[in-house]
């Protein structure tokens, strides 16, 4: 269903005055609130009046993750703290962890773009939706909580862990979609075969996932796995938390942004030129109604490009195509760049593989090493060896695996790699954002998020 179709079937035209009208306020209104603000735009020699038409967005300054850090706790803040009825954080790998705040107003903001994303997703209201994302300072799971509600739904606030709970749970209540990581989608599909429950057999319909990227092989994988529509919902905790934007379950070619809230560019990495519609490059937003930190031109890291041609469910908003990596996840081996989801790509589709895998960077002497480890499905390892014996590493039938998917994997990265196959469950299982890559090298800097 489409939950705000005023909105979300917007003629351009119309949608374009809208998001410059917004624009406007809220470049005004950091310029007279927010001191960084006010210091950026006067050293780009840029005042809110010169902001008269869309075109004009690329004449403000960018804003990165490094202001927020810089201004932790508050200081990017454009309303008084009193006036915050919430404050997240994302998880900090280097240093403090970077703090959002709400208004009341930006509470109810965020729950009406998630009530939209489940509506992309095919969710109605009166289902149950099973929530198992963390609560907590992360934002995926009061995220997706409120708009649920808000759309009235029955949430089940599972949070993250305790699988085989998770399971029963979704049997017993009769889960109509499933909010969760990619990753833990699988471990749930995984843990239900383990029970003995049938997917085919429940309520589940759709799927909502996301806070990690995914491809398009692991989206055939959950559906077929777990009989649902699997859909992409796209966020990040600076501009509101997921509801950034979400795949409709009609095309799933891309996440429709909420464009009446947060006003997108892709941007050439290196440069900061803004990118023609179509190109790929880094995804850039402005949010055009928050009221407690709005960003102007934040740099998400994240590389996409932009689809502004019209969608058979009927919005009329852009979608972003999936995430091909971010600009800080991007390893680079040997000189190449390479991004995990590309090794994800290629083992996905190996039928006798689990989603399951590892990326272990190391060095010998001057040369970067990359070994991919990844595991056996229980159907495969049950062709190989009795139920409770160890994986036969010299069988001819894992030797060809072996060699017929690492053969792929240089084909598709262009650098050369090992591959191990392990047996099932033999890699540690990630409860929120999977851990994929091991750098061992030393020295070299390549980071997650
Ligand atoms: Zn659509």
């Amino acid at each position: 269903m489409i939950w705000n179709r005023a909105m979300e079937t917007l003629p351009r035209e119309e949608l374009k005055e809208l998001q410059l009208r917004r624009l406007k306020e809220v470049v005004a209104r950091v310029a007279a609130r927010v001191p960084f603000y006010r210091r950026r735009f006067a050293e780009v020699g840029v005042a809110p009046d010169d902001i008269r038409s869309l075109e004009d967005l690329p004449r403000l300054p960018f804003t990165r993750k490094s202001d927020l850090r810089d201004h932790y706790p508050y200081g990017l803040l454009a309303v008084p703290r009193e006036e915050c009825v919430r404050l997240h954080a994302s998880s900090g790998t280097r240093g403090k962890p970077t703090v959002v705040a709400y208004t009341r107003q930006d509470v109810a903001t965020w729950a009406e773009v998630i009530a939209r994303s489940i509506g992309c997703a095919g969710g109605r209201p009166g289902d149950v939706l099973h929530n198992a994302y963390g609560y907590g300072l992360f934002t995926g799971g009061l995220g997706l909580h409120y708009g649920a509600e808000l759309m009235g739904q029955t949430v089940v606030p599972a949070s993250g862990g305790f699988t085989q709970r998770q399971v029963e749970l979704i049997v017993d209540l009769g889960a109509n979609g499933l909010c969760c990581t990619p990753s833990y989608a699988l471990q749930i599909a995984e843990t239900m075969r383990e029970m003995g429950v049938d997917p085919e057999k429940l309520a589940l319909r759709y799927g909502i996932f996301g806070a990690e990227p995914w491809t398009e092989a692991m989206r055939r994988q959950i559906e077929s796995e777990l009989h649902l529509d699997a859909v992409d919902i796209y966020g990040l905790s600076e501009i509101i938390g997921p509801g950034v934007a979400c795949e409709c379950a009609e095309a799933k070619a891309g996440a429709h942004i909420f464009e009446d809230h947060f006003l997108p560019e892709v941007v050439d990495p290196e440069t900061g030129e803004v990118l023609p519609p179509g190109a790929t490059g880094e995804l850039v937003l402005t949010t055009l109604t928050k009221e407690a930190m709005p960003l102007i031109r934040y740099r998400t890291g994240d590389i996409s490009s932009l689809a502004y041609e019209p969608c058979r469910c009927g919005r009329t908003t852009v979608r972003m195509t999936r995430i091909v990596g971010r600009s800080d996840d991007m390893l680079i081996i040997r000189g190449v760049n390479v991004f995990p989801s590309e090794v994800e790509d290629v083992l996905v589709s190996a039928p006798e593989l689990s989603g399951h895998y590892r990326i272990v960077l190391t060095r010998e002497g001057p040369l970067d090493r990359m070994t991919v480890e990844v595991e056996a499905n229980d159907t495969f390892v049950r062709r190989l060896a009795p139920p409770g014996e160890p994986l036969p590493s010299d069988h001819p039938a894992l030797r060809e695996v072996t060699e017929r998917v690492r053969k792929q994997l240089v084909e598709r990265l262009r650098v050369s790699a090992e591959l191990r196959v392990l047996p099932p469950r033999s890699i540690p299982r990630p409860q929120g954002k999977a851990v994929r890559v091991l750098d061992q090298r030393g020295g070299v800097s390549s980071a997650g998020r």
